[in-house]
């Protein structure tokens, strides 16, 4: 079985270190102090940094984890520091990530991936999505363009619904205000933002959260909902209208 800890990095970030079968992963170390801290208390070592992408709040870490741990690096951008090997969809991981499967989902950035970890034994799998997917929320565009985003969640929404999401950042309880003002209506909605404060109120993270439980909450998972739709005046809209227009709305939240 899996095991996933996750480490508060930054402000606001995550980094999750993943222990499966043959060693340790750390995806996204933003910092390198928290890893190290883990890596002490738990008296192991360090066998493989993932990124999802190469902003410094996700890959900071990696110059000082690799040069004490000698750990290999990997991600899906040339532009990630210290990277050893740049990974595309299809490649197949060295152990101990030999389960994990790459999908690439720009939008954000270029060249951002998400690591995927398939259902094994109870548990339902794993979403690392850095910053493509939030809960409640999306990335910003940085530099790809809206519809490559909206394409890259896309991908993630057919994944099963069980999967359990690892956000990049603890971003739930704004979101879940910008999706409640968007939607005043929405009892789900409201419910959620309630449930995410209290979390928050005692310092608690709001993830990981189940895509199916997203799938209910999430606008930007949801541009073809007729209430949301309804509530947009956009009914006559494609998905992709919906979508870009709540990406826009969001950004000047
Ligand atoms: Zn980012």
């Amino acid at each position: 079985m899996p095991h996933i800890a996750m480490l508060s990095t930054n402000q606001d970030n995550y980094a999750y270190i993943l222990r499966l079968d043959g060693g340790i992963i750390a995806i996204d170390p933003g910092e390198a102090e928290p890893v190290f801290a883990y890596l002490e208390e738990e008296k192991c070592g360090l066998d493989l940094i993932l990124n999802t992408h190469m902003h410094h709040d996700h890959c900071q870490g990696n110059i000082a984890l690799k040069q004490a741990t000698g750990c290999k690096v990997m991600g899906s951008d040339e532009r990630i520091p210290r990277i050893d090997e740049v990974l595309t969809p299809g490649d197949k991981l060295p152990t101990p990530a030999q389960t994990l499967q790459i999908l690439s989902t720009p939008g954000h950035t270029l060249k951002d991936c998400c690591y995927y970890l398939p259902p094994q034994g109870e548990h339902p799998g794993a979403l690392f999505c850095g910053d493509t997917l939030f809960s409640g929320g999306c990335g910003r565009v940085f530099e790809g363009s809206v519809e490559q985003l909206f394409q890259s969640l896309q991908s993630i929404a057919a994944l099963p619904p069980a999967t359990l999401l690892y956000c990049g950042h603890e971003y739930t309880l704004d979101n879940y205000r910008f999706a409640e003002h968007i939607q005043p209506e929405s009892l789900a909605v409201r419910r959620k933002r309630q449930q995410v404060e209290k979390l928050r109120r005692s310092k608690e993270p709001t993830l990981p959260v189940s895509l199916k439980e997203e799938m209910v909450t999430n606008p930007f998972l949801r541009p073809h909902d007729s209430a949301l739709r309804h509530a947009l005046r956009m009914e006559e809209s494609t998905d992709l209208e919906v979508f870009t227009a709540l990406r826009q709305r969001k950004n000047r939240f």
